[in-house]
């Protein structure tokens, strides 16, 4: 039995520690709000922990090109939020940032197998094709993504206990 709030909470401390080992001027506030009541789900760890990890790193990478395309001096303040609800049967757990958002015409694409808007060397396109299969085939979930472009994106997984 995994305890999801307990990954969900490392996972991103651990996102967090890769981006600012690579650029230590940019800080990001992020907040958890994890349901006491989540019951522990039968899943491989590793597999929950790489989709999370996927989406922490994905929703980084989004609020630090928001923050600099917007620039200093402005009162943009680069946040991620991660929760965790327990109703119904279905575990959800919800990724957000306050990043680029992601324009309709991306967003069709971008859980196929290597679509990546990212330069060279920085995405290979392969984290939300990856996630999408851990969590609908291997685990019977959903991973829902809602975003609008310039304001943030929320994906969501569901898994049922
Ligand atoms: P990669 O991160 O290697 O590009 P992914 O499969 O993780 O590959 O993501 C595919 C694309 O989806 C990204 O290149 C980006 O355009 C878009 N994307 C994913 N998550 C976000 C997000 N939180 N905010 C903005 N765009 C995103
Ligand atoms: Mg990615």
């Amino acid at each position: 039995p995994t305890d999801l709030n307990a990954l969900a909470d490392e996972y991103l401390r651990l996102a967090y520690h890769g981006l600012r080992a690579k650029d230590k001027t940019f800080s990001c506030q992020f907040f958890t709000d994890l349901d006491a009541a989540l019951p522990s789900v039968s899943v491989v760890s590793q597999d929950v922990g790489r989709v999370l990890l996927n989406l922490y790193n994905n929703a980084f990478y989004a609020v630090q090109e928001r923050a600099t395309n917007t620039g200093p001096g402005t009162a943009y303040q680069p946040t991620v939020w991660v929760s965790t609800r327990f109703k119904s049967g279905t575990i959800k757990i919800s990724v957000r940032d306050n990043g680029t958002g992601i324009p309709d015409v991306v967003k069709q694409k971008i859980f196929q197998p290597f679509f990546t808007t990212k330069p060279t060397g920085e995405g290979t396109g392969l984290g939300l094709s990856l996630s999408y299969d851990i969590i609908t085939k291997r685990y019977g979930g959903e991973l829902i993504v809602e975003s609008h472009e310039g304001e943030g994106t929320e994906f969501v997984i569901k898994l049922p206990v």
